[in-house]
This record gives C-alpha cells, structure tokens and sequence, in this order.
C-alpha cells in the first residue's frame, strides 16, 4: 500500500549573520491515508511553518540546507526539480493557506483576477463557473471577489485564500496558522468551514497551529514540535488523554488554566536559541522534571504504544 505522505529526517537550515539556524532539525512525520489530517503544533519559532514551506519548496533565499526525503503518493519530491514541482505539484496536489495570507495576496489585482491566474496557469477552462462554486463554499460574495485585498476584512481575507487553496482540489492542505489574525467568533467560523470541506472533499490536512484546542477539533493525529524536533507524536486521543512529554503536558496545561479565565498561560522560559549546538535535551532548562542526565545524550524518539512516540528519558516514568 503506498503511503500518502511520508517524511525522513526533514531539514531545514537557515544562513544569518549571526550563524546557522537549525529550524527544522531531522523531522520525520507520515499522513498514512488520504483525507487525514495531521497536526503540527508548537511554540512560536519551533519550525513549524518552515516544515510546511519545505514541502511547498517555497523556503527563503538564505536557506542553507534542505535535506530528508519527502514521499508523497509514491514519489519522491526531493528529487523533482522546481519547474517539475510548481506544474505538477505546488496548488494542483499540495496547497497551502499562508500564515501570512494578506500579503500573500497581490494587493493590486481582485481576488477574481487571482483565481483567474492561476486556473489560467493550470490549463484549466469554465473558470469563472468554478470560482463562483468556490466562493459560495466558503460563503463569500461576488461583490467581493471583485475587489482588491485591501477592500476586504481580515476574515474575508481568510475564506478568499481558503478558497485558492481548495481550488484546484488538491490532495493536501497545508493550513498555518489559518486563523491566527481573527477575532474569536470568526475563528470559530473557519474551523468550521475547514471541518466541512475536509469532510465534503476527502482533502488531507497537515494543520500548523500553537493552539491544541484547534488542533484537536480538525485532527486525528498530532506530532508536538520543539526547537526543531519532534517531541512526541500520536493519535488525538493518545496526546489530549496521555500526553508524556513535560512539554506537551505544559502546553496542555496553559489551555486548560486559559480557559478557567486565568487568562491566557504560558510556559515559563523561553525556547532555546536554534543557534546552539544542543548536546542534550532541548527543554530541559525549562523542564521541572529533568534531571542532570536530560543534559546529556539528545533523547530519541521511542514507541511507548502502538503509535505513540515520545523523546523523553523521564516520560516512563511520570
Ligand atoms: P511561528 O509560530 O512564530 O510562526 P514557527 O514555528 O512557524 O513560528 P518558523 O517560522 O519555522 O517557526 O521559524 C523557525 C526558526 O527559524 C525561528 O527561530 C525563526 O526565527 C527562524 N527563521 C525563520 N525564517 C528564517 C529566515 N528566513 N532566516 C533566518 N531565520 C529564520
Ligand atoms: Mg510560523
């Protein structure tokens, strides 16, 4: 049975002037069947959304390593070439919604004038029949997908570039962060809406988000990023029920005393600076459990059920 999506040992670095930063340090994640959806969750800066443009090959100039495999309905995408990649590929089979979607947008065109370009760049006709099934899926009007970004409200803006994701009916979604810039009510709304077109489509999810809570109302299954690596992964239920690794607990806790109106909780401390050269655990200067030994030796990760992985020398035993 081929896998759908598959990756070994993803990396990503990035040149500054200031030294390599490792943002994506030996990430291996699979989406087993079409029309799962994987979440991706972490703190701000952990390497999420660069995991998500290395699948895109959309990663930034000064990018100075890009390396591991990623398998994708039996293929190898790393040895595609760009040409290869963008007409095969990049929105036909893998799309995305960009954490940033305004200025992903082109402000001086309509939106209709983009979903033009790129059916137009597929070699693909009706397009304005499609476009106008496109927008009453995501409920946005045609008055609307006659104006330029700017005309439009940050929601609107969201549903619009749901709608360019979803256009060209790929196979997987990349979705970052999709309603980080939305006030609450509206966050609602794109889940929603993100819920039903799974649904309806059959379309794969990989779910990039800091918020569990989202996380665990689209996704069946989880991996928890940390400085770059993963710390733990497995089945919704297996992470929200029994969740081992100090982080994820944490990050759990935060979401739970946020909800009790103590307002939003954070980790103490801050993640570590992806510059270092990390000789034992990365979390734990920040972990309350670790012990001299977590400084020592990276922890792998270990399958403590079927299909539960967790990179912590403690987690067996808390
Ligand atoms: P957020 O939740 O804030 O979006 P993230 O998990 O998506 O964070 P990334 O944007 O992938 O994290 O960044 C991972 C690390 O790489 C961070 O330390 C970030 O500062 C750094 N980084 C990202 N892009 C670049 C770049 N082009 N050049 C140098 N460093 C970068
Ligand atoms: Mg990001």
């Amino acid at each position: 049975l081929t896998e759908f999506l598959r990756t070994a040992g993803l990396t990503v670095h990035y040149r500054t002037p200031g030294g390599i930063i490792r943002a994506v340090d030996g990430v291996s994640f699979e989406i087993s069947q079409p029309g799962q959806a994987l979440a991706l969750i972490g703190e701000s800066g952990c390497g999420k959304s660069s995991a998500g443009l290395a699948l895109l090959r959309l990663l930034p100039g000064n990018t100075s390593e890009f390396s591991g495999s990623i398998r994708f309905e039996g293929c190898d995408l790393t040895t595609l070439n760009n040409e290869d990649f963008r007409r095969s590929y990049r929105w036909k089979k893998i799309a995305w919604v960009p954490q940033n979607t305004k200025s992903s947008l082109d402000p001086y065109f309509s939106i209709e004038a983009q979903f033009k370009e790129l059916f137009e760049a597929h070699g693909i006709r009706n397009a304005a029949e499609k476009i106008s099934r496109l927008l009453a899926t995501v409920g946005l009007s045609k008055e609307k997908c006659g104006s330029i970004p700017d005309r439009l409200s940050g929601g609107e803006i969201q549903r619009a570039c749901i709608a360019l994701a979803f256009a060209l009916e790929p196979a997987l979604v990349i979705l970052d962060e999709p309603t980080s810039a939305l006030d609450p009510s509206l966050k609602g709304q794109i889940i929603s809406l993100l819920i039903s077109l799974k649904k309806e489509l059959s379309t794969s999810y990989l779910f990039i988000t800091h918020d569990i809570a989202q996380a665990a109302a689209v996704c069946d299954y989880f991996i928890v990023l940390y400085a770059g690596k993963i710390v733990e992964k497995g089945t919704r239920e297996q992470i929200l029920k029994t969740p081992l690794h100090p982080y994820t607990r944490k990050l759990l806790e935060c979401i739970s005393l946020s909800h009790q109106g103590e307002g939003v909780a954070y980790i103490p401390g801050e993640p570590p600076d992806l510059k270092g050269s990390n000789s034992g655990c990365s979390f734990a200067p920040r972990c309350d459990q670790s012990e001299a030994a977590c400084l020592k030796g990276v922890p792998v990760l270990d399958e403590t059920e079927e299909g539960h992985f967790v990179a912590c020398r403690l987690a067996r035993k808390i």
